[in-house]
């Protein structure tokens, strides 16, 4: 059940609500949303609460919600959730701004490496920058990022060229590093599941761009997003990057029926990553066109200045020519769909 609390109702309305749910043995989690505090009250005798709540001050509206992702879910809020990330809007109506694209390196690699691929997705349209410093590799001998450097570069990049910039972040312990170079924290598929990071996410004011797991359904993803807004934080963004099945000529099968189905489940917003999906290059302009189609709200696409010289993900990076020609597609599919 939900509890939505008026616009501009006091703490000590929230903190009525909260000691009459415990007082009946069930418990209450807050989050934020546009100004007003929003309550998921769970627990035995839950539903017996729904008049005695509704009556109290403050109260606009108890919901009865289904699912188990609560304030994830889009049944007590019908309209879809705007994520501001250093100015960028993602999520909503199509805006006229054109189709929202975070793009960059897989992994920040040099300065020289950064800045010229950072000028070239922002002259092509990208309205964020991504990069990792922190890499999550399969073998431990692979390059691992430039760590807290890499972090530096990533937001004196974003700073010379006028775009936030999103980062993924491993580990709880690094949380106040990222909080101060980040726009916004990624959290990649090998940790959606990693609770102590969603918590510690979930605690700070900065968004955060949750990625399905290598082998997670969508109910698992909304539950992770769950964890994150449990903890008080509201600002999150989902991403779809493709999931393992038995394919094997793809590095994972994009599923993109994901990017709808999640928006009927869910209010929050959500991405696609044709790199990952299908760590293909030849495959990443397709994906992304359909992605668009099927109404994403934005797309994370790698771009490498040299591919060929790349430190991580050389094969499925975009070039800036190739990125600046679909997204001029992207564009065009955009508009044909605002029309
Ligand atoms: C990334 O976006 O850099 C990344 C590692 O992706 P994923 O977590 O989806 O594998
Ligand atoms: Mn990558």
């Amino acid at each position: 059940m939900i509890v939505l609390m008026q616009v501009g109702a006091g703490r000590d309305a929230v903190a009525a609500v909260v000691a009459r749910v415990e007082a009946a043995g069930c418990t209450a989690h807050e989050t934020r949303d546009e100004g007003r505090a929003v309550l998921s009250v769970l627990g035995r005798g839950a539903a017996e609460l729904r008049e005695p709540l509704a009556a109290l001050t403050g109260v606009e509206r108890v919901v009865d919600v289904a699912p188990p992702w609560k304030l994830a879910s889009r049944e007590w809020r019908g309209t879809s959730t705007v994520v501001d990330v250093g100015g960028v809007a993602i999520g909503g109506e199509r805006g006229a701004g054109g189709p929202l694209v975070i793009a960059g390196p897989c992994a920040v690699e040099s300065w020289e490496q950064l800045e010229s691929t950072a000028r070239a997705v922002k002259a092509a349209g990208a309205r964020l920058l991504r990069g990792g410093a922190f890499k999550p590799r399969t073998s431990p001998y692979a390059f691992r990022g430039l760590g807290a450097e890499g972090l530096r570069m990533l937001r004196a990049a974003g700073d010379a060229c006028g775009l936030p910039v999103v980062t993924e972040i491993l580990s709880p312990a690094d949380i106040d590093l990222f909080v101060q170079h980040a726009d916004a924290l990624q959290v990649g598929a090998r940790n959606m599941q990693n609770f102590p990071l969603l918590d510690e996410v979930g605690r700070v004011d900065k968004p955060v761009v949750l990625k399905r797991g290598l082998a997670a359904t969508i109910e698992e993803l909304l539950l992770a997003a769950e964890y994150v807004l449990a903890r008080g934080n509201s600002r999150v963004i989902l991403c779809e990057r493709g999931i393992r099945t038995f394919e094997t000529a793809t590095r994972n099968t994009p599923d993109l029926a994901a990017i709808p189905l999640v928006k009927e489940l869910s209010h929050l917003p959500i991405l696609f990553d044709p790199s990952h999906s299908s760590g293909r290059r030849s495959l990443v302009a397709p994906l992304s066109r359909a992605a668009v189609a099927a109404g994403a709200d934005g797309l994370l696409i790698e771009v490498h200045v040299r591919p060929e010289a790349a430190l991580c993900d050389g094969p499925q990076a975009l070039l800036p020519a190739d990125f600046a020609a679909l997204m001029h597609d992207l564009r065009a599919i955009d508009s044909a769909l605002r029309r």
